[in-house]
């Protein structure tokens, strides 16, 4: 199994990014932003909880996050493998991860992160708010924030798997084409 969790800033094109790796390696996507988003357009119970902190840009509660995580791994066992996007976002979550992992004897075949500028990502995220609907990025103290939450609480999760040997980083500036192919050739080398 390909197990991938891709690292970056917001707006670094993580999204962008997973939908190609999946069309070439057929993994299962699990973006817990579009999941959260996935619950808060059904109104469940998850959506109302997380409905606040995503709003104003800060990071849903550990718990709540792992929770869900476990629930989508366990009812998509099975496949090729996944492709964890905007997942692990702090230390406790990347504990929690290879727990998880464990428990269903598969492991993760390593994380790459997409460097991008603070400036071009505040562009890009100003721009996806045109067209995306999504009101975190349409407000610049909420973009601001985010950007905060990724240096103080995310950016140790990349030490983490760099501690573990298992941590790449790839120039996220670029055609969409030529990320993917340096993402690519990472992937070959698991
Ligand atoms: P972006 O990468 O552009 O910030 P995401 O779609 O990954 O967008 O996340 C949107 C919001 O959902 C985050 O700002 C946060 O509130 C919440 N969220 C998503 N993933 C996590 C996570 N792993 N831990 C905590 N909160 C999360």
């Amino acid at each position: 199994m390909l197990n991938i969790v891709l690292f970056g800033p917001p707006g670094a094109g993580k999204g962008t990014q997973s939908e190609n790796i999946i069309s070439k390696y057929k993994l299962t996507h699990l973006s817990t932003g579009d999941l959260f988003r996935k619950h808060l357009g059904e109104g469940t119970e998850l959506g109302k909880l997380a409905r606040k902190f995503m709003d104003e840009g800060r990071l849903v509660p550990d718990e709540v996050v792992i929770d869900m995580v476990d629930d989508k791994i366990a009812n998509t066992l099975g496949t090729n493998g996944f492709i964890f996007d905007g997942f692990p976002r702090t230390v406790a979550q990347a504990e929690a991860l290879d727990k998880l992992m464990k428990k269903n004897k598969i492991e993760i075949s390593g994380m790459i992160a997409l460097d991008v500028a603070e400036d071009i990502l505040k562009e890009r995220i100003r721009e996806r708010g045109k067209t995306s609907g999504r009101t975190d990025d349409q407000d610049e103290a909420k973009i601001e924030t985010r950007i905060r939450v990724y240096l103080d609480e995310t950016l140790p999760v990349a030490e983490y798997y760099e501690k573990q040997g298992k941590f790449t980083k790839i120039n996220g500036v670029g055609t969409i084409e030529d990320i993917f192919a340096d993402i690519t050739k990472v992937i070959d080398r698991y």
